[in-house]
């Protein structure tokens, strides 16, 4: 049991939007940085820990812009089992590893 784990790890909120490092993963459609949030999170030995995580490529549109949506769409959305699947299953490895939720 390391009870202690959650000392070594940063605290982050549930929703929260944080910078995925470049070498941990970029965007695999156009190479921009990732950001994260966590939408659900498991208890245990105390703890909140991230459990379902979520990338957003750091070239997002605003959500209000319909035509920058739809071609950021477009360009990132291919096979996402074979582009996208891969790359968020590293970020929330990465993610349960070395955060935890605070609050
Ligand atoms: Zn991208």
């Amino acid at each position: 049991m390391e009870s202690i784990g959650a000392l070594k790890k940063d605290g982050i909120s549930m929703g929260e939007l944080v910078e995925v490092p470049r070498d941990v993963a970029v965007c695999p459609y156009c190479g921009s940085g990732l950001f994260f949030e966590v939408n659900e999170a498991c208890e245990e030995n105390g703890y909140w820990w991230p459990d379902d995580v979520s990338t957003h490529c750091s070239d997002e549109p605003p959500i209000d812009d319909d035509l920058q949506w739809e071609a950021f769409i477009s360009s990132h959305s291919l096979m996402p089992y074979v582009y996208l699947l891969p790359v968020e299953n590293k970020v929330r490895d990465w993610v349960r590893d070395n955060f935890f939720i605070k609050d």
